[in-house]
């Protein structure tokens, strides 16, 4: 007998069909980035516009021919080519960190070692790197990896909480109750579509509930109907356009 579908299940199902009728099928690239581009594209993007950390990424890419050449560099080096994506000694400490790592423990610089793992071996083994955290490993497992595995960030957190699709305090906890009923084949289109709707419609303050695609399955209690703030396109996703 087929088993009927939970409410989180369904409720993400309903989410995914609403935000594509308004957005269509996200872009995503015929062939998927390395993973180890992945990882250094998504250290860079933390706390910062997908826009600077795509610079950064690119001017990281343009100054090293290698990951190797970027590994023997000094760490500040390394910060100064990153500058603009901030938080430059953090982020360059952690490249330089999992460069470094993955030079010693298997003299070569690559995570092609990943791919035929699961997704939870994956998942331990990125975070066991310094300043990589869920988000940016399971922004491999997406991405490059293209399994079903849904990353939340600030934006999924929010959005899924105020729609009703969980009740949690942190991005974390969010990720552990929403991706075990993840429909299948849903991930990038949810998690990118959702980002895209916590860009435009729901803001952290003041979000634009009354033309929201959603404002009809939303059970978020304090909507803002009063209202009515004109949205602004922005639909560029660092992690689809690494090359
Ligand atoms: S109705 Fe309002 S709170 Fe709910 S998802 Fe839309 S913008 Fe966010």
């Amino acid at each position: 007998m087929k088993r009927k579908p939970n409410p989180v299940t369904k409720k993400i199902s309903k989410v995914n069909e609403l935000l594509i009728q308004k957005y269509g099928l996200p872009y995503r690239p015929q062939n998927p980035p390395d993973p180890l581009d992945m990882l250094i594209a998504t250290i860079l993007s933390q706390n910062t516009n997908d826009k600077n950390s795509f610079k950064a990424f690119t001017n990281l890419k343009e100054k090293y021919e290698s990951w190797d050449k970027a590994a023997d560099q000094q760490r500040s080096k390394i910060e100064k080519a990153i500058k603009i994506a901030g938080l430059g000694k953090q982020k360059s400490a952690a490249i330089k960190n999992v460069l470094t790592t993955l030079k010693r423990n298997y003299n070569r610089i690559s995570l092609s070692q990943i791919v035929n793992k699961n997704d939870n071996e994956i998942i331990s083994e990125l975070i066991s790197f310094d300043g990589v955290g869920l988000k940016t490993a399971s922004c491999v497992l997406l991405f490059s990896l293209r399994r079903n595995i849904c990353p939340v960030d600030t934006h999924v957190h929010r959005t899924a909480n105020r729609i009703g699709i969980v009740k949690t305090k942190t991005p974390d906890k969010t990720f552990e109750i929403l991706n075990p009923d993840l429909p299948d084949g849903v991930a990038h289109s949810f998690h990118t579509n959702l980002i895209r709707l916590g860009r435009e419609f729901c803001k952290p303050a003041k979000p634009s509930c009354l033309i929201c695609p959603l404002l009809n399955i939303c059970e978020f209690d304090k909507k803002n109907l009063a209202e009515h703030i004109q949205y602004k396109r922005n639909d560029f996703l660092l992690l689809d356009n690494i090359k």
